[in-house]
């Protein structure tokens, strides 16, 4: 399978101020697009050329798991953005994040704090575990929770490529500022 980068569904300019353009064509136009053609070389006359994003990030390790890893951590996390964002969280999940964590304030407090407190370069997940619980969990360099049989449903991106033309080292700025973008629909899908 050759895979490809996939469009946005909004223009590079339409997340800022929180994300600008010139972020937005860096981070998705140059790294997401190397890491899809990072994995396409990779990949090619070996056994995973036959398998999904997925079963690659499942099965590999090395280079192969990092740029396939990377690429569907990127395609999650731009997708989850709407300009000035859209909708709230549903009632089954407000309910499941006050269960964990007391109220919707306090799990964004932990969730922001284990962003910016996470080491280098990674990311920080909200995911659903076996027990159908929430927890937040947080990867190094291209981690993902696929690999442990989390689902996911929300990330911030946490490596210096994501917010350092925006922000420069004010991290928590950065995180602060995505909640301002989330499309609580496409969320809510998610945790189902
Ligand atoms: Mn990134």
């Amino acid at each position: 399978m050759i895979f490809e980068l996939p469009k946005l569904p909004f223009a590079n300019h339409a997340l800022e101020p929180v994300i600008s353009q010139k972020t937005i064509d860096f981070h998705y136009g140059k790294h997401h697009q190397a890491y899809v053609n990072n994995l396409n070389n990779l990949i090619k006359d070996t056994s995973f050329e036959k398998e999904s994003l997925e079963q690659i990030i499942k099965t590999s390790e090395g280079g192969i798991f990092n740029n396939a890893a990377q690429v569907w951590n990127h395609t999650f996390y731009f997708f989850q953005f709407i300009p000035q964002g859209k909708g709230t969280p549903s009632a089954k999940l407000t309910s499941a994040i006050e269960k964990q964590w007391g109220s919707f304030d306090n799990f964004k407090k932990e969730f922001n704090a284990a962003a910016a407190s996470l080491f280098g370069s990674g990311w920080v997940w909200l995911v659903k575990n076996k027990a159908h619980e929430l927890e937040i969990v947080k990867e190094s360099n291209a981690g993902t929770p696929l690999t442990k049989g989390l689902q996911p449903i929300l990330t911030f991106d946490v490596w210096e490529h994501a917010y350092y033309l925006d922000y420069q080292n004010r991290r928590p700025d950065y995180l602060n500022a995505l909640w301002n973008i989330i499309n609580w629909n496409e969320i809510n899908q998610r945790f189902k």
